[in-house]
């Protein structure tokens, strides 16, 4: 019978051989955070196959905020989108081709 720490061993350079041979076709900015709900101020470029991180960028602290609940027109409440999720929309947009 295989350790825990031997299939993690394992697996570690199965995902190190897989990082090497990918073409990191599908890709996506994301959040970087160190635990769920405490991000780091960093936003990461994603490779969604193989799970290599390509790019990163840091971001102003400011855009750690998020704007306060606020309500619309007819009285719903809702929670506005921030800037920082903005942000990564755009940048996550597919490139147009001619
Ligand atoms: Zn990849």
């Amino acid at each position: 019978m295989r350790t825990t720490k031997e299939i993690r061993e394992s697996c570690s350079k199965e995902i190190a051989e897989l990082q090497q041979v990918c073409d990191h076709s599908e890709k996506q900015w994301m959040l970087y955070s160190w635990a769920d709900g405490h991000f780091t101020g960093k936003i990461c470029l994603v490779c969604l196959l193989c799970e290599k991180e390509l790019d990163s960028e840091e971001l102003p602290i400011e855009w750690l905020h998020y704007d306060p609940v606020t309500v619309d027109d007819k009285g719903v409440w809702y929670l506005p989108e921030s800037h920082l999720e903005k942000y990564i929309k755009e940048k996550n947009k597919p490139i147009g081709r001619c």
